[in-house]
């Protein structure tokens, strides 16, 4: 599933290539996905300009000056951008072509992505209103978690998934922050003390960055690939390593529920 770095860097690949540039056209070969796209949605845009690419969260903004486009990659999801004559593939669901000739191209096999539209603030829509704090930003820090989670009586893991507390932590990212930092998975966000908080957002902080700048790296092109650009693969110290040593002390990795959500940790080095 694209986390935060794989739509980060998204947007900083495809928002060159769209910026400035007018819509000549809009095709649509599959509405259906996790909401329909708007089926006036072609009407709507044709002949508007892209001013800002922008993400909050995991939604991509694209600001057309009358409003927003809204994407999200969903599950399985990814945008290329392509020359026009580029033929599309089996799960091209969506194409925006633009007036430098070429075409921002969705591609989702399992189609819980979305393209919506808004002309409110895009701010306010529903699905963001909601959102916490972007991670990378300083008004994400250690203080601010403490403050926040004093009556969490849910596990701190689960908490760091919580959209409304932090955007963007994904699970792989919740697992292997919370080895870094010492802290067992299953400890109540309101018993974790202000030191231990700080700790634990400097290396949220950190993880996120260095995935970035690996995917900055690995995605070297986003024109006329005609692959699916994948998602970053990396070296984790817990993340899908149950049963297997722990890296730093060489315990076995244990595996459990959270939430519906598969959490990996170590017993000895998490408490
Ligand atoms: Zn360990």
């Amino acid at each position: 599933m694209p986390e935060l770095p794989e739509v980060e860097v998204t947007c900083r690949g495809i928002k060159h290539h769209l910026v400035k540039q007018y819509i000549t056209n809009v095709t649509v070969r599959n509405p259906s996905l996790r909401w329909p796209i708007p089926d006036n949605l072609k009407r709507i845009l044709i002949g508007l300009r892209i001013s800002t690419v922008t993400r909050r969260g995991k939604y991509l903004l694209i600001d057309c000056g009358k409003g927003t486009l809204i994407l999200h990659l969903g599950m399985s999801g990814s945008l290329l951008v392509q020359q026009i004559k580029a033929p599309p593939q089996k799960h091209d669901h969506f194409d925006l072509t633009l007036d430098n000739n070429m075409i921002l191209r969705l591609r989702d096999p399992r189609r819980f992505g979305a393209v919506l539209w808004t002309t409110n603030d895009v701010k306010c829509h529903p699905l963001l209103i909601h959102l916490g704090p972007e991670p990378l930003k300083s008004t994400f820090n250690g203080a601010f978690l403490y403050k926040n989670t004093r009556s969490r009586n849910a596990s701190i893991k689960e908490t760091l998934m919580n959209n409304r507390v932090v955007v963007g932590v994904g699970n792989i990212y919740a697992n292997e922050a919370l080895f870094q930092a010492g802290i067992n998975p299953r400890v109540a966000a309101c018993k974790i003390g202000l030191n231990r908080y700080e700790r634990l957002v400097s290396v949220i902080k950190k993880t996120l960055k260095i995935a970035i700048s690996a995917g900055g790296s690995s995605i070297r092109d986003f024109v006329n690939s005609d692959n699916n650009p994948g998602y970053f693969q990396q070296q984790y110290w817990v993340y899908k390593r149950t049963g297997k040593p722990c890296q730093k002390c060489g315990n076995i990795i244990r595996q459990i529920k959270l939430g519906q959500r598969s959490s990996f940790y170590c017993p000895s080095c998490q408490k």
